[in-house]
């Protein structure tokens, strides 16, 4: 498997930056071309080369003024994000027919047209595709492709920092970036300016990391996202737990500063509304940058990655099977979390903690398998009953245990793995009537005295955790 790395340019001077930064523009009007011409129906299967081609006879070409190489890579990327786009549409397609089609063979033969590209000649298909794949556009200005053989490394003396040399706009003329680094980059360069900085994105391959090499544990463990840790397993361990920390502090942060800013604006709309330009552009200048503020986002982003990481290399380390929910499910759409920061922020970790599960465990060669989310967080594992949440506590209302919502939710997690009746694509409204269909015929059957003696034996476990927990 291959991971990214990135590169990061050192005292870069103004005139270089601003040589690659029209560099990148011109590069992005290739970018928007193509995602104008091939973004939708018209580009399923043309390749990269076909375009080229069709550019090259028509003229499109000598339109860019940039270099032939970078412009052909530029094509063979964007063809790729587009193809990704659409595979991206296809998952949500194949949801709905799951949920339309009863039938076994007419499902697989609609799976089968969708996966072979063949779906503009099936009009349900073709509907679906059009309802679930949006026509996309461009906004990437500030990146420029470099092909492995189009630029060269080197140091200066034995063991000091790397220095990149790329192609400019011109033939035989390069622009040389030094980086803040001692290992040379390989393979296929990402650039993307940002910040007047250059940002050297590559691909390495995993086995050089020195993670690969770290031996994962012998159990096999649910985990559920935390309320104030990045996870919770089924043993009750919580992982990453200065998350919590994190995000409120930086929303705490935000909510100031962005309300300041507001006010700010405030005044500049109402110096434009006066006709004081000077005035407006000004205050724009001097005092909403972006500047400051990118470089704490991205400060901001780092370390919670690296929290994330942390905490879900230390699951690998006691477990060599990881049942996890599909945290990219359930994404809330950005309307509906509105203005709330900490919210916000919390719906993007998750994201950060999906991606960490799945490139971890690959690294590792741990197993990471995902189960349906439904209803995993509000039932007691004592009765496999629904019980009622407060805070982060869930009371189980049979039999009255308290539970630690996450720790509840991550044994859930893990029973949900190898369920007969609950697979990842039943609706959370079948869950809810299976889950209480199953907890009606428990409670029939069972003799009384020995559900109270499971519920009893793990609510002395729970309880310990609970003091556990406050002494935290
Ligand atoms: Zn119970």
């Amino acid at each position: 498997m291959k991971v990214t790395r990135i590169a990061y340019s050192k005292n870069l001077n103004v005139g270089k930056c601003q040589q690659l930064e029209e560099q990148a523009r011109r590069l992005g009007r290739v970018r928007s071309q193509v995602w104008r011409d091939h973004g939708s129906l018209a580009g399923v299967g043309v390749t990269d080369r076909q375009i080229r081609d069709q550019w090259m006879r028509n003229g499109t070409a000598d339109t860019f003024g940039v270099l032939a190489n970078a412009w052909k890579e530029t094509v063979r990327d964007a063809v790729g994000d587009i193809k990704a786009s659409r595979e991206a549409a296809k998952v949500r397609v194949r949801k709905a027919i799951w949920r339309h089609t009863s039938d076994k063979t007419e499902r697989k033969r609609l799976c089968a047209a969708l996966k072979r590209d063949q779906w503009s000649e099936d009009p349900y298909l073709a509907r679906l595709m059009r309802q679930h794949w949006q026509r996309g556009r461009n906004h990437v200005v500030n990146q420029i492709v470099v092909r492995s053989d189009d630029y060269r490394t080197f140091t200066l003396g034995e063991g000091g920092d790397v220095w990149l040399t790329i192609p400019s706009l011109l033939r035989r003329r390069v622009i040389t970036v030094p980086l803040n680094t001692t290992i040379a980059p390989a393979g296929t360069l990402r650039l993307i300016l940002r910040d007047g900085q250059v940002e050297v994105h590559f691909a390495i391959d995993d086995s050089t990391l020195k993670s690969s090499r770290r031996p994962c544990g012998p159990s096999k463990v649910g985990v559920d996202k935390g309320y104030t840790e990045v996870l919770v397993d089924s043993d009750a361990n919580r992982h990453g737990r200065e998350l919590g920390d994190l995000l409120r502090s930086e929303s705490d942060f935000l909510k100031i500063k962005n309300a300041r800013r507001a006010k700010i604006r405030g005044i500049v709309e109402k110096a434009r509304e006066k006709g004081d330009h000077a005035k407006a552009d000004r205050i724009t200048a001097n005092n909403l940058g972006t500047l400051k503020r990118n470089r704490r986002r991205n400060v901001f982003k780092a370390r919670v990655r690296s929290v994330t990481f942390t905490a879900v290399h230390a699951v690998v380390d006691n477990a060599k099977h990881i049942v996890a929910e599909d945290l990219t499910r359930h994404f809330t759409s950005r309307r509906k979390l509105g203005k709330n920061t900490n919210r916000r922020l919390a719906a993007w970790t998750k994201g950060v903690t999906a991606e960490a599960l799945n490139s971890v465990s690959e690294r590792r060669g741990s197993a990471l398998t995902l189960v349906n989310a439904a209803y995993t967080s509000q039932v007691a594992p004592c009765c496999r009953a629904l019980g009622t949440r407060k805070g982060d506590r869930l009371h189980c209302t049979r039999c009255g245990a308290v539970w630690q919502a996450d720790h509840a939710g991550a044994i859930n997690v893990l029973e949900r793995y190898g369920d007969p009746d609950i697979t990842l694509f039943t609706s959370y409204k079948r869950v809810k009537q299976i889950i209480q269909e199953r907890a009606d015929r428990r409670r029939t059957r069972l003799p009384v005295q020995d559900s109270s003696h499971r519920c009893g034996e793990r609510t002395i476990r729970s309880e310990q955790q609970c003091s556990r927990n406050r002494k935290q």
